[in-house]
């Protein structure tokens, strides 16, 4: 195992009801600015109960951050923020509100010429104005950590950034907001959720064995709980197993004393930022590709998962490493998720290319948990994802 620091300061409040704490979560004299997205809150009561809990406190609002937060409208907060004098910041949404709070935090208090050179130059962000978050969409993990990412139409650019100033101070997580949730987005979360288990576990072995059967729990119980929460949404036992799968996926937890790989994220990214295909799903493109490509590294870890979350009992080490991807490739296609890129655009030839400039460009050119995935290497990936 490596040493490690944990340090996770998120008071997380999880279960029914708990919106009505934020009024003892936000300093009485803070002035608020409440973030949202397209109006889902609007639809599902979420609205008026945070609303009803900010009681007492000044609040002025911001609506439209969209999903993969847009530089440019998170321009128009962070001048709300300036000429409000907002000092608190209350992120009500999915991972796309949350992240786009995550960056005003930082902006917000940033000196420099241009905030999107927090993105361009990775500046890590040891202060932020504080904030908390309400979660509607359980997916990310972003409720429980310090990391976020964000895009920018004009360039094609979907640059992550994060630091220790970027925990939310609190989160609500009430998993009655799941029976709301429409089903593409719940595939959505489960497969987001899931893949950061595997980004985090999938490596080398590592003698961290709480680590690994952590990984494994989450994702056991993600297979259990995805047709089950996908079928009923309204089921309040499932949805909370399933709203806290997805936070324990990244919160911190499982990645400590581990190498991580996050390749997948990152070449995932580029699909995003040139063709807007939901964040969950380039995932479930590039990650059988990527596991492929990387077969001989990772072929033990496979294997070890295809025994205890896919109960794989027979075959080499190989055929069981092969099972894994497969299984794996199937879990994301049970849930109507397509894992081809040419399933989602007619346009591809020529992208992997591309994609591969841009990470370059962006200094992403040793991914993976040993460095080697270059960006030649995931030109490869991208192409055999074709
Ligand atoms: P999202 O982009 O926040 O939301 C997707 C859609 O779901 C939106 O249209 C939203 O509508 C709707 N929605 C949210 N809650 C709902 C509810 N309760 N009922 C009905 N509709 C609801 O989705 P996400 O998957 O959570 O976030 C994706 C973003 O997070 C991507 O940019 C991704 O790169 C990033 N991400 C961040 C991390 C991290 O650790 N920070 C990790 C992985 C991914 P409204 O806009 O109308 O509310
Ligand atoms: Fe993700």
């Amino acid at each position: 195992m490596k040493n490690f620091e944990l340090y996770n300061p998120t008071n997380l409040v999880f279960g029914k009801g708990q919106i009505a704490k934020i009024k003892t979560l936000i300093p009485a004299d803070s002035k608020v600015l409440m973030l949202y997205g397209g109006g889902s809150i609007k639809k599902n009561g979420l609205y008026e109960q945070t609303l009803a809990a900010l009681e007492g406190h000044e609040v002025v609002e911001f609506a439209g951050i969209e999903a993969n937060p847009e530089y440019q409208t998170l321009l128009k907060a962070l001048a709300v923020i300036k000429e409000e004098k907002i000092d608190f910041l209350l992120a009500v949404g999915g991972g796309s509100v949350i992240d786009g709070t995550k960056f005003l935090s930082s902006a917000a208090l940033y000196e420099g010429d241009s905030p999107w050179d927090i993105l361009a130059n990775r500046i890590r962000t040891v202060k932020g104005m504080p904030f908390g978050t309400v979660l509607t969409l359980p997916a990310t993990g972003s409720e429980m950590n310090s990391g976020a990412v964000v895009s920018r139409k004009e360039t094609h650019e979907k640059l992550a950034m994060g630091g220790p100033g970027l925990f939310p101070q609190f989160s609500i997580c009430d998993p009655e907001v799941v029976r709301t949730i429409p089903q593409r987005q719940l595939a959505n979360g489960v497969a987001d959720a899931f893949t950061h288990v595997l980004e985090q576990y999938m490596t080398y072995p590592t003698n961290a064995h709480l680590q690994d059967r952590i990984s494994e729990s989450i994702m056991q119980t993600l297979v259990e709980v995805a047709p089950k929460v996908i079928a009923d949404p309204s089921n309040y036992d499932v949805a909370a197993n399933f709203m806290w799968c997805c936070t324990m996926a990244l919160n911190g937890l499982i990645q400590k004393g581990v190498p991580t790989d996050w390749s997948v994220h990152m070449i995932a990214h580029e699909i995003t930022a040139h063709y807007g295909v939901d964040h969950a799903r380039t995932l479930a493109i590039i990650l059988p590709s990527a596991y492929h490509h990387q077969f001989d590294k990772k072929k033990e870890k496979l294997a070890q998962y295809a025994e205890r979350v896919w109960n794989v009992t027979e075959g080499t080490v190989e055929e069981k490493a092969k099972l894994a991807i497969e299984k794996t490739e199937q879990f994301y296609q049970s849930m109507n998720i397509k894992t081809r890129l040419r399933d989602y655009t007619e346009d591809y030839e020529g992208f992997a290319g591309k994609a591969a400039q841009s990470l370059k460009d962006h200094g992403l050119a040793k991914l993976g948990e040993h460095g080697d995935i270059t960006p030649e290497v995931a030109k490869k990936i991208i192409e055999m994802a074709y």
